[in-house]
């Protein structure tokens, strides 16, 4: 049986990971010892603890002193004194079998009989490593990402042995520190993330070593066509050349020739001032626009659906699952399970099978499931279906929802990684939750973005190179689906609220802003301008003068000026920001329903109707009003002196 709450931490090894997986526990709240083999070491992973906490601190991102975290963190040179009390202990010692063996091994000794033993190995057999302990049920994979404190990923990896308890109790513990977790539920080499991101890096290699494509062609297409946001060999320059390489090799996987040739002349890329690029002497990564023009991206991208097949095939992990890992994790704009989607599974199987014939390496040959789904016709969006399921227009990726119980219609931008900026998908999926809700169901809606740095910074700009310009110019009709919805919205604005973010929050009835929230639209800066309502909502709003002073210069300004301005309604501190937020929600949620509908609809179709014709809209709704059921219940409960009940009739 494992722990039932986790309390104390113990991070066994102070190194790059050590001590950024110990920052993590403590800001979520844990007891943390860490431990390293001498003082000086330990004593320097606790340093660079307190560094990077005073940093957060600086940049307002604590909702504690840096030194009441840090007083959560212990350090010990002891395993004993590290692991006797641990609730969860996370081995994050050098990436060397033996060497984890032997630590798991002395855990059984040391840490209590119920603790979760985990390791952030990113290439070991977690089954390996639990049979070095008489309790394998309880050791489980933690991958962090480098840095830990950064980046949001957690791949949870069961071992052969590890029971559900234990994953769930490890998957739990990363929530509680912010972090996303995602289960790898076979102990697979390279797990998730990394299964599907280094063909990104190798496919692109052997066609290098094969002379059929340049580095700079290659990158180019890969950013400016395809969208990712580093081109392969630009990848590999920063992560190193030599870590793909000897995890490839120790694999007993075949290597691309020109990591080899890279790797004997010491050149791993930017730590060692060459890779591909040259950091030291030349002008480092030189790629431009226009250099990947004929160059094949499925090519690289089929080797990737690919491998995310062989793990949903062999129930490693789900679509979901590998489309969050790749986003949070590889750093992706979109997950490769969707991109697959989207450009075919059938031209995917169709450029594997082609490969495979012609140079007959099994890198290329086609996963089971990837044919499966192109035999039961299941190839992609257009066929309305592939790795999901779009017959009912699809899985939300980049929008969560809820209707709480006093009918409040929750929307939350889920794009943390990317400030919740928007992409095509992520207009779309807003688009269709409104348009799929019955507003007779909801008695308002309420925006908002993941985290706490933005509610949407705008236009994912990766997208835009390898938009088609009449994709782009329908972007407006989101912000038409929320300006029209048939009852009231709320935005809920803390942090950036840019570009199409602040589209969206003026095509809302209401906008509610903490007080460090920021506003603008930086479009002209980008050579645009915003092409979703801005200039003419905000034009209405506050006139003229203001709105070009801000469509113009393209520069931000703080929520009280916009709340001065009359941009938004209110800007308040942090702190009072839910409690005057729920305040605004109460009142829309006991509003009279149609009178609500009616009243918004007045003053939006009267803004841009004469003044007569506006009067005559008004007095239409207002007739329209007189008799109704709600009516006559304001009417009562006023002459009783009690709150209205309204009943929407
Ligand atoms: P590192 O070399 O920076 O740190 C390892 C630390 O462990 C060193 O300070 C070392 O003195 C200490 N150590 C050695 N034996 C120990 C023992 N018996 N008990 C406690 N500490 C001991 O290594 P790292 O980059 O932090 O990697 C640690 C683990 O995390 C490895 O398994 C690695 O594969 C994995 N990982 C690394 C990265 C990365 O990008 N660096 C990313 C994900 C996972």
């Amino acid at each position: 049986m494992v722990v039932d709450t986790i309390e104390r931490v113990a991070v066994l090894g102070a190194g790059s990971m050590g001590h950024g997986i110990a920052e993590v526990a403590a800001l979520g709240g844990y007891d943390v010892t860490l431990r390293d083999v001498e003082a000086d070491l330990v004593r320097d992973g606790y340093e660079q603890i307190e560094w990077s906490l005073g940093k957060l601190e600086e940049k307002g991102a604590l909702d504690e002193s840096a030194e009441a975290v840090l007083d959560r963190v212990d350090t010990a040179t002891e395993l004993d004194a590290a692991v006797h009390d641990a609730d969860l202990v996370i081995e994050a010692a050098p990436e060397n079998m033996e060497l984890k063996r032997e630590i798991f091994g002395d855990l059984d000794e040391f840490a209590p009989a119920d603790a979760i033993l985990a390791t952030n190995t990113s290439s070991l057999s977690i089954t390996e490593i639990s049979e070095a302990t008489d309790r394998p049920g309880q050791v489980v994979g933690t991958h962090f990402f480098n840095p830990p404190v950064k980046m949001d990923l957690v791949e949870v990896v069961y071992g052969d042995h590890t029971d559900d308890a234990t994953a769930e109790a490890a998957a739990a513990f990363a929530e509680a520190c912010d972090k996303t977790p995602i289960f790898v539920r076979k102990d697979v080499n390279g797990f998730v993330v990394n299964n599907v991101l280094v063909p990104f890096m190798e496919e692109a290699a052997w066609m290098l070593s094969a002379d059929e494509t340049t580095i700079r062609e290659t990158d180019a297409a890969m950013v400016f066509r395809g969208g990712y946001p580093m081109g392969p060999f630009e990848l590999a320059d920063f992560t190193g050349i030599d870590i793909g390489y000897h995890a490839r090799k120790e694999a007993g996987r075949e290597v691309p020739p020109v990591w080899e040739e890279k790797v004997e002349a010491g050149h791993y890329g930017k730590k060692s001032g060459k890779g591909y690029y040259d950091h030291e002497d030349g002008d480092g990564v030189d790629y431009e626009h226009g250099q990947g023009e004929a160059f094949d991206t499925l090519r690289i991208e089929a080797r990737m659906v690919n491998e995310a097949a062989k793990l949903v095939g062999n129930d490693v992990a789900t679509p979901e699952e590998i489309d969050v890992g790749m986003r949070l994790g590889g750093g992706f704009a979109e997950g490769v399970c969707r991109m697959g989607d989207k450009r075919g599974l059938d031209a995917v199987l169709e450029k594997l099978e082609t490969l495979y014939a012609e140079k007959g390496a099994d890198r290329y040959e086609p996963a089971d499931y990837l044919r499966e789904l192109v035999e039961a016709g299941h190839t992609g969006e257009a066929a309305g279906e592939g790795f999901y399921d779009y017959s009912h227009g699809g899985p939300y990726h980049y929008v969560d929802h809820e209707v709480d119980d006093d009918g409040v219609l929750r929307v939350t931008f889920q794009r943390e990684e990317r400030l919740n900026a928007f992409n095509e998908d992520m207009l779309n999926e807003v688009d269709r939750l409104l348009r799929e809700t019955d507003p007779e169901d909801v008695a308002c809606v309420t925006f908002e973005g993941a985290g706490d740095k933005a509610f949407s910074a705008g236009a994912d700009l990766t997208a835009f190179p390898t938009a088609e310009p009449r994709d782009m110019m329908d972007v407006d009709d989101v912000f038409r689906t929320v300006y029209e919805f048939d009852r009231p919205t709320l935005a809920k604005i803390d942090g950036y609220c840019l570009g199409a973010g602040f589209e969206l929050a003026l095509a809302c009835d209401l906008r509610v802003a903490t007080e460090d929230a920021t506003f603008g639209t930086p479009e002209i800066d980008l050579g645009v301008i915003p092409g979703g309502g801005a200039t003419q909502r905000l034009v209405r709003l506050v006139g003229e003068v203001r709105t070009k002073e801000l469509v113009l210069r393209g520069n931000h300004i703080g929520a009280e000026q916009a709340a001065d301005w009359g941009i938004i309604n209110r800007a308040v501190p942090a702190e009072e920001f839910d409690d005057v937020v729920a305040e605004y929600v109460d009142d829309l949620v006991s509003g009279p329903p149609v009178a609500l509908k009616v009243a918004k609809k007045v003053i939006n179709d009267g803004q841009d109707a004469s003044l007569e014709t506006a009067l005559n809209l008004e007095s239409q709704g207002f007739g329209l009003l007189v008799s109704t059921d709600d009516m006559l219940e304001g009417v009562t409960a006023f002459r009783d002196d009690r709150e209205p009940e309204f009943e929407g009739e």
